[in-house]
């Protein structure tokens, strides 16, 4: 199966049924699973075996899914998690407790940016921003004694800046510690990060790789390549006995390759419990199945309509990295040579209001709070998702009040064209 390509692993990989077995990912609806012995189940508890006992900590479902995605990214072990958002919090806490210290790319996803910022921040981690564009030195320069973990975006959510995916690796590695990268906007089939020096890959599920808007969902891959041993004082967790489990240490039982990932499910979903439906794999499998298909799609559609929005006299400024003169255009074309994603920012001339009249002016793009989907959607933060703030206020949290995010789906692209060249008619300079 490793030696397949991308599209085919996005069909077959992660399940292959047996003789006479189902043809699809059976949905294991059980939260429980039944044993002989209670010594046949002891085993399972202490690590010693492995075998599915709760649904809480693992099910077949999900973890053939995970087995695809982590196909899909090159790594040696993942795992599903209930959304994108737990994926990030499990990434780090895997690794980082109170005490300790974490350095994060500033242009990251809000949701992230808050759960970082304030809640982990109240649980005792602290971070630092860096300005992803910032120099060697000056990232270096961001890092601590305590410092456990990098993290950035690939393409970040909603700046669409691209990450220097092999800077970043440099600079963590120099410094002993990981780097994670969430890489959700360009999914696998654009960009693989582990390929370029990334050790853990986070992903919301919820966005490309669903792409019908049917599940909220995170996985966490581990490229297997990071040696947690060469840093052992640095990651106790993985390195040293894990009371909880009768003693077992990760990285002597699981290797380099499966440390990660068993410790996250053995220690964080048994304790906060952050696990998927098997229904919810289900309908994420099946996005999967065309991923490989809807990516181009996105990416060819964003490329026609960030270019008919940039000659567009009512469009104040277009922000896509696919646009020859972007200033991420040159490290999308290195880590993303096919494509980065459907995802295009832009100002409509004439400000927060302007940008009313357009959003009203649409009829084909659906106005909500969700991207990366299959149907064309819109946001205007300004008057949505930030709208109890003034001009200063959004201008201070980088979002200027005529930014809209269009997420291009899998249209024709002379549709999506025609009703954006509507709603700007309706728009009075
Ligand atoms: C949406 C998003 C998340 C959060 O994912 P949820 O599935 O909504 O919890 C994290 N990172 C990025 C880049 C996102 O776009």
């Amino acid at each position: 199966m490793s030696q397949h390509h991308n599209g085919t692993k996005c069909l077959h990989a992660g399940y292959r049924p047996e003789n006479g077995q189902p043809r699809n990912i059976p949905i294991v609806q059980s939260t429980t699973f039944r044993y002989e012995t209670g010594e046949a189940m002891g085993k399972l508890f202490d690590l010693e075996a492995s075998g599915y006992f709760y649904t809480r900590l693992q099910n077949p479902t999900c973890d053939q899914v995970a087995a695809k995605i982590c196909a899909l990214e090159g790594g040696t072990a993942a795992m599903l998690t209930s959304s994108g958002q737990a994926a990030n919090f499990f990434a780090i806490f895997n690794i980082a407790s109170a005490g300790d210290h974490v350095v994060a790319s500033s242009a990251i996803y809000g949701g992230t940016f808050n759960l970082f910022a304030v809640t982990m921040q109240r649980m005792g981690i602290s971070f630092t921003f860096v300005d992803p564009d910032c120099s060697e030195e000056d990232l270096s320069a961001a890092f601590q004694p305590n410092t456990k973990a990098l993290f950035g975006e690939t393409i970040a959510n909603p700046a669409l800046t691209v990450l220097d995916i092999e800077k970043f690796a440099r600079v963590a590695h120099a410094h002993g510690v990981p780097l994670i990268v969430d890489n959700t906007f360009p999914t696998p089939i654009n960009c693989q990060p582990l390929k370029w020096g990334a050790d853990i890959v986070t992903h919301s599920t919820t966005k490309y790789m669903d792409g019908h808007a049917n599940q909220v969902g995170g996985a966490i891959v581990d490229g297997g390549a990071f040696d947690w041993n060469a840093h052992a004082d640095k990651f106790p967790g993985l390195t040293t006995p894990d009371e909880s489990y009768h003693g077992i240490t990760y990285t002597e039982r699981f290797g380099l390759g499966g440390a990660f990932i068993t410790k996250a499910t053995a220690q964080l979903m048994r304790d906060f419990g952050a696990s998927p439906a098997p229904m919810n794999a289900y309908f994420l499998n099946i996005g999967l199945e065309t991923l490989h298909l809807r990516m181009p799609r996105h990416c060819s559609n964003a490329q026609q309509v960030a270019q008919f929005l940039q000659d567009h006299p009512k469009v104040a400024w277009v922000k896509y990295p696919g646009l020859p003169g972007d200033p991420h255009y040159a490290l999308a074309r290195k880590y993303m040579p096919n494509g980065s994603c459907g995802v295009v920012s832009f100002g409509v001339k004439g400000g927060r209001a302007a940008a009313e009249t357009f959003m009203a002016g649409l009829e084909l793009a659906s106005i909500a709070t969700h991207v990366a989907d299959a149907k064309t959607c819109v946001l205007h933060p300004a008057s949505t998702t930030h709208r109890q703030m003034n001009d200063a206020e959004l201008h201070a949290a980088g979002i200027s009040p005529d930014l809209v995010r269009l997420s291009v789906g899998i249209e024709d692209p002379e549709d999506i064209i025609a009703d954006l060249e509507k709603a700007l008619d309706a728009v009075r300079v």
